[in-house]
């Protein structure tokens, strides 16, 4: 680790001025994109992703298709200007990895069998990174996929914890993500209880280990209300658009 980066102070706040269980501000915006069957934006701290779903639909080429369920499709994306360094925009090895990552976090809470033969794909456009993408990307997409209309048995949520100086802590920006020690992403469906991602990068003790998968739990239990809310915002106002609409009409 590079000697001169301190990532807790001595008062044990994080770089950004954060205690070790406090999430960076997360928004979520349901209904962005028009021409989307769903779509979601999601800015959590500087961390800013697109997700857009559009089906279920026609699968191509035909031959994909399954005869008992939808094939979830997933493309995990970085546009070229959401990172310091300039992303090529060819897939990389990284966002084909996270690309399967997300899918199969959110596979486990969608009902692909109410739509044999078809496909639902679903784009995570990341905007501008900030670490925490795969996590906030899988949070952003459930909420597309409700906003489609595509029934669940769960909104999935994500959220990392990891080891940053020694300390356990929740929701790694990326200086956290590039000099601390350890990332664990998690996905996690509130409702039903059920982990569908972890991933560790690094080594952690079995107790720092429960301890991150506790905070992460914690964490995607916030971001649960923020995604709840923000699809009930968008059902009211489309609510209140079709009242108005019958109104005049009568
Ligand atoms: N990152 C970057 N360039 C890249 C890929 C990643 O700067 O080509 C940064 C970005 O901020 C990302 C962070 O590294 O959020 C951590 O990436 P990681 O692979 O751990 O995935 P994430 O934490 O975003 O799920």
């Amino acid at each position: 680790m590079d000697e001169e980066i301190k990532l807790i102070d001595e008062n044990g706040l994080r770089v950004d001025g954060r205690r070790f269980d406090e999430l960076r501000p997360v928004r979520i915006e349901v209904g962005v994109l028009k021409n989307a069957d769903g779509s979601a934006l999601i800015v959590q701290g500087r961390t800013k992703i697109l997700a857009a779903v559009y089906g279920p639909r026609e699968i191509h080429p035909k031959h994909l298709s399954k005869p008992d369920r939808a094939v979830l499709r997933c493309r995990y994306h970085m546009a070229p200007f959401s990172v310091e360094d300039r992303k090529s925009p060819a897939p990389s090895r990284r966002e084909t990895e996270l690309s399967k990552v997300i899918r199969e976090a959110l596979e486990p809470a969608i009902l692909l069998e109410k739509f044999p033969r078809t496909c639902i794909d679903v784009f995570v456009e990341v905007l501008e990174a900030d670490g925490g993408t795969r996590c906030a990307g899988v949070t952003a997409a459930s909420v597309a996929l409700a906003d489609a209309g595509i029934p669940m048995k769960d909104l999935v949520v994500g959220c990392a914890a990891g080891k940053v100086d020694g300390v356990v802590v929740v929701d790694l920006c990326d200086i956290e993500d590039k000099y601390g020690e350890v990332d664990v992403p998690v996905a996690y469906m509130p409702n039903k209880g059920l982990i569908s991602l972890l991933q560790m990068d690094g080594i952690l003790t079995m107790e720092e280990f429960e301890k991150a998968l506790n905070l992460a739990i914690d964490g995607c239990k916030k971001i649960y209300e923020v995604q709840k809310a923000a699809l009930k915002r968008k059902y009211d106002f489309t609510e209140k658009l079709k009242r108005e609409a019958d109104k005049s009409e009568e």
